[in-house]
């Protein structure tokens, strides 16, 4: 199955860099982090300096990657790629780091799962652009400094409260990313479609925005979805059937709810009695991961106001229940 999925994800990869803005002008929505950023890199273009570090946080797909792609766009420079998870040791990031150039951007996803020993050496660089490099094991090693030009870091996390302060404190500049608009997700699968050479119509587009759970990837996705319907049982242009009709096929809701926010919500409600249940719980009654519930699902049907949070776990609102056609007991709701 890991090879599937590898696959899988390196064809995502692959349709998603072609959808891609490369321009803060080309990027839709965030008006107030595209403002920010956009006066943080031009000024550092008019002083000739490198950018300030840069963190970004938010659920998946909301263009975190787009926006370090971006950020070394505007800047001229060169991007480089990592993620926390990739980044074992120390050692890796030392690597990593003695071999950037003077004004590269180094991308670092899932930065809030870096080891701590990598972590430490990170705050270092970022500050003072230098590392220790151990050399040798035991009472005969030695730590020889070794300084590195000025780069920017662009890190990338689900929850920056994940991050240990003093890391996060080492990031000039920090942007949350929010759900888009329905009418954000419209623009965006209108110039998608453009770049698709696909015609879609303007109802069609709307009903594929306002079932994309705030988030452009699965926008792209969606509409990807709609063009092979179309291209299969249609006449080959997105009209509001082909939408309708795709969207049937993949098992997205009229609220956007894909399988997993239904099944997390479904076992909330049924196994749990609309809760409070802890997150762990919840996750492993989906066979899923915690981060997955909590980063994936969990913030779009809070905002949906179709579960809350509270100190004691997990609740289903009444919305929650009216959404998958259920009584709730008497008592459940808070
Ligand atoms: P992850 O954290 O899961 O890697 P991400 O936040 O880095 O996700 P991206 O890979 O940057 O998300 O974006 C996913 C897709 O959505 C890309 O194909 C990109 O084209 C599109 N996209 C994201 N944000 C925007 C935007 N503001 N305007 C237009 N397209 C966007």
């Amino acid at each position: 199955a890991s090879v599937v999925d590898s696959d899988a994800d390196a064809i995502e990869r692959s349709n998603e860099a072609a959808l891609r803005p490369t321009s803060l002008d080309e990027f839709v929505g965030q008006r107030t982090v595209r403002d920010q950023l956009s006066l943080v890199l031009r000024a550092a273009v008019s002083r000739g300096a490198t950018a300030d570090h840069v963190l970004l946080s938010g659920p998946p797909g909301l263009g975190k990657t787009t926006l370090a792609m971006i950020v070394a766009g505007e800047m001229g420079a060169t991007l480089r790629v990592s993620s926390g998870p990739a980044i074992q040791h120390a050692g890796d990031l030392a690597a990593i780091l003695s071999s950037l150039d003077e004004g590269d951007v180094l991308f670092l996803d899932e930065i809030h799962r870096l080891a701590r020993p990598a972590e430490e050496m990170l705050y270092l660089a970022m500050e003072d652009f230098r590392v220790d490099v151990v050399v040798g094991k035991g009472a005969g090693a030695t730590s020889i400094p070794l300084s590195l030009p000025p780069f920017t870091i662009v890190g990338a996390t689900t929850r920056a409260g994940l991050l240990p302060a003093p890391l996060r404190d080492r990031f000039g500049f920090t942007a949350h990313l929010d759900f888009y608009s329905d009418d954000e997700l419209h623009s965006i699968v209108g110039r998608s479609a453009g770049k698709l050479g696909f015609e879609i119509s303007g109802d069609a587009a709307a009903e594929i925005a306002s079932r994309s759970r705030g988030t452009p990837r699965i926008a792209n996705r969606l509409l990807r979805r709609v063009r092979d319907w179309a291209q299969v049982h249609g006449s080959g242009t997105g009209d509001l059937a082909a939408a309708q009709q795709a969207l049937i096929v993949y098992e997205v809701d009229e609220r956007g709810l894909d399988r997993l926010d239904r099944a997390v919500l479904r076992a909330l409600c049924t196994r749990f009695g609309g809760g409070p249940v802890g997150l762990s719980t919840l996750a492993v009654s989906v066979g899923e991961e915690s981060e997955t519930v909590e980063t994936v699902a969990e913030p779009f049907l809070v905002r949906e106001g179709l579960m809350s949070r509270s100190p004691r776990g997990r609740i289903a609102t009444a919305d929650g229940w009216a959404h998958l056609g259920l009584e709730p007991p008497a008592g459940a709701l808070p």
